[in-house]
């Protein structure tokens, strides 16, 4: 991680921070997002001044008028990132640059002011540096890191806010799925899509994600993980699951991948292009109905698939089911493929292998 972080952002330590006896305990099995450490990064934005007041401060509530336009409009985007504990003990970013970019295409698109990359970067860093002893010690343990800006001007007129709070929180975290087998099982909706084409599937908004809700809540009450979307125009292409891109396996080895466009772009979805195409695997970015995937993984072409992200890494899909009925996929573990792909990244985001693209920070 670069230096100099501390210095542009004011810190003002938390008086109270929890015991480490306590604090210890709470990293025994945090979980996913329920554990939090003891500050909070915070920068503020009104038209004229620009961006300004960046601190470190105690993690604590946000005061907010009720006629705040975020809490009205949702105008409000997010990004998620983790910092991993290295084999000689400091703690290191993945692609944080990557997230810079995507927060501002985010911020575009919801009309927001951008923020200055090396803003978005020294809160990161900065908050790391303050709470680096909340990086849980176990296999998948890691401090995600959750930067979000939302409109604070107090109007209930609907055009774009002339202020903005930018936050970063950051929770202790293990593995995000914890079920009885390392596959998850996937619910496509038929009835709610994520994202049109001209909306704002693309950008990391609130907005998407409360709108993803009810199909993720019709997921669950069909005994599956997770929600499988596709496309709102023919209602027939593969795009992406509530909070991660998704890949397929084929026989001949080689991969797809939904192209991007209506999708958020991830992250993990970037990477493992890159890393399986250095492999010489071919993968193509190219549209796979749900038609084909059924008759792919019933005629055995389809070998494998898995969901990718920061929160999930590389998860495999083991099961399939909608209102016409289900199809299972490979095994309930990993395949090969899978477990290959996964080690790469993992190795390379901990540090047990050596990074040829520069993306850890
Ligand atoms: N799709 C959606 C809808 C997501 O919320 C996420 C998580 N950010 C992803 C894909 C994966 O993106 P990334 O690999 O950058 O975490």
């Amino acid at each position: 991680m670069s230096s100099a972080s501390l210095s542009t952002f004011a810190f003002e330590p938390n008086p109270t921070p929890l015991a480490i006896e306590d604090r210890a305990k709470l990293l025994v099995d945090p979980g996913f997002g329920k554990v939090f450490t003891d500050h909070m990064a915070i920068v503020e934005y009104n038209e004229g001044e620009g961006w300004h007041s960046a601190r470190i401060a105690p993690r604590g509530s946000v005061t907010m008028d009720p006629a705040s336009s975020v809490l009205h409009y949702a105008q409000e985007i997010f990004e998620g990132l983790k910092a991993y504990s290295r084999p000689d003990g400091g703690a290191a970013l993945f692609r944080p640059e990557a997230n810079a970019r995507r927060f501002n295409d985010s911020a575009r698109r919801l009309a927001m002011p951008a923020i200055p990359e090396e803003i978005f970067l020294g809160s990161i860093d900065a908050l790391v540096r303050a709470d680096s002893g909340w990086i849980p010690q176990g296999e998948d343990g890691a401090l995600y890191l959750r930067p979000f800006m939302i409109a604070s001007e107090v109007f209930l007129g609907v055009k774009p806010s002339s202020q903005y709070l930018y936050m970063v929180l950051a929770s202790s975290v293990g593995a995000y799925f914890k079920g009885s087998t390392p596959a998850v099982s996937l619910w496509v909706t038929r009835e709610y899509t994520r994202a049109a084409p001209g909306g704002t599937g693309a950008a990391k908004c609130g907005g998407n994600y409360a709108a993803s809700l009810v199909a993720q809540a019709e997921a669950i009450r069909n005994g599956c993980d997770q929600v499988v979307f596709l496309d709102a125009v023919e209602r027939r292409w593969i795009e992406e699951l509530g909070g991660m891109n998704v890949f397929f396996v084929f026989d001949d080895g080689s991969m797809l991948t939904p192209p991007l466009g209506t999708i958020l772009p991830g992250i993990t979805r970037d990477s493992i292009l890159t890393l399986a195409r250095a492999q010489g695997i071919t993968v193509r970015e190219e549209l796979y109905s749900i038609e084909q995937w059924e008759a792919d993984a019933k005629s055995g072409r389809l070998t494998e698939a898995f969901a990718c992200g920061t929160a999930a890494v590389v998860t495999p899909i083991g099961s399939v089911a909608s209102a016409e009925g289900k199809f299972t996929i490979g095994g309930q573990s990993a395949g090969p493929l899978t477990q290959r792909i996964r080690s790469m990244l993992v190795d390379i985001q901990r540090g047990n292998a050596p990074d040829p693209y520069g993306w850890v920070k």
